[in-house]
């Protein structure tokens, strides 16, 4: 089968015929109905030192799946072929606490690089991709299908989970700036608008993601510039925003953050460009958390899905075909996409 892989680092992902994979005792494999393009592919691709993580390339991209079931290996039960399913994207080890929780993503015994699909295993570029459990798929809740499932997965679980760690602040009255209206972004917005009580404010620097943002129920929106700090505490008396979720991480975003966070306040930290944001006693304002987020837990998938199902979050897509799935790649680089690129093989 055809596989959009990464090959080396800094390098273009390229196309390889693979074999297909064979479901093994306790595995499964599936036929992949979507595949989302994520942006933090192209900083591991493109901006990542070589052997940042310790993976064997090739590697199939692609760590935002959902599909149908096609093969059950030895000793697998629950699932039936051809069920729509989605991929809980991070494996921890099963075991641990964290992992009994259902946070994998914060297993206790998976370091940073532990392989999964599309990130150190093969994903989801392919017509197949092999899944080592069932703990690590999630029926999908009618009506929801694979290709709208796929990007949710990450872009959608992902700002689920940050703004789970703020839910205590998103109150009637308080604000909620969601900072780089991206794949992750924009389904923020939509995961605020449903699920809480803010007021949402959108900042980004194209007008187009604006536009997007207002659509996916951002009450306010803010183009990047040198009013944007002003912009920001002028809608809020003053006060500053009570909750931001940074999707880019860049040192800017972070010291926009930083500048427009209210007393008491959280600076969800979600985006990997990489940025920093220096903490002192007085650099910031008292009681602000500061809280790196990755991805989102196995219950919050289920969440996500079901949000998803009843009409109350659906990604913006562009979809490509598996043998453009580089275009997609390319477009996403060169920042003319909106929303989310999705490979429908
Ligand atoms: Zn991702
Ligand atoms: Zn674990």
């Amino acid at each position: 089968m055809r596989a959009l892989q990464m090959v080396d680092w800094n390098h273009d992902p390229e196309f390889a015929e693979v074999s297909e994979p064979d479901a093994g005792p306790g595995e499964i494999v599936i036929t992949v109905g979507g595949a989302g393009v994520c942006h933090s592919d192209l900083h591991l691709l493109y901006e990542f030192p070589a052997g940042a993580m310790p993976w064997t390339l090739p590697m199939t991209l692609g760590h935002e799946n959902a599909g149908f079931v096609h093969q059950l290996g030895p000793g697998v039960s629950g699932l039936e072929v051809g069920q729509p399913v989605a991929v809980y994207g991070p494996w921890g080890c099963g075991l641990c606490p964290a992992c009994a929780r259902g946070e994998e993503n914060y297993c206790q015994r998976a370091a940073l690089g532990t392989p999964v699909a599309g990130l150190g295993a093969d994903g989801g570029m392919a017509e197949f991709l092999r899944v080592p459990g069932v703990r690590h798929l999630v029926p999908l809740p009618d009506p929801l299908g694979p290709v709208d499932a796929a990007p949710l997965t990450d872009a959608g679980l992902t700002p689920y989970h940050a703004v789970n760690r703020a839910r205590h602040l998103l109150t009637p009255g308080n604000t909620a700036v969601v900072i780089g209206v991206g794949g992750l972004g924009h389904l923020a917005i939509q995961i605020l608008r449903s699920t809480t009580y803010a007021r949402v404010v959108a900042v980004d620097v194209k007008s187009e993601a604006l536009y997007l943002a207002r659509s996916c129920g951002a009450d306010h929106v803010v183009p990047v510039g040198d009013a944007t700090a002003g912009g920001i505490r002028e809608l809020t008396g003053g006060r500053g925003a009570d909750a931001i979720f940074d999707m880019v991480g860049s040192d800017d975003t972070l010291g926009l953050a930083g500048a427009t966070v209210a007393v008491n306040g959280h600076i969800g930290l979600v985006g990997l460009a990489g940025g920093s944001l220096p903490v002192s006693l007085l650099g910031l304002p008292f009681g602000v958390t500061v809280t790196p987020t990755y991805w989102g837990t196995l219950p919050e998938l289920h969440e996500v899905l079901q949000l998803a199902a009843r009409g109350d979050l659906c990604a913006h897509k562009v979809t490509y075909p598996l043998g453009r799935a580089d275009e997609a790649y390319a477009a996403v680089r060169a920042g003319s996409l909106l929303g989310r690129a999705v490979v429908v093989p």
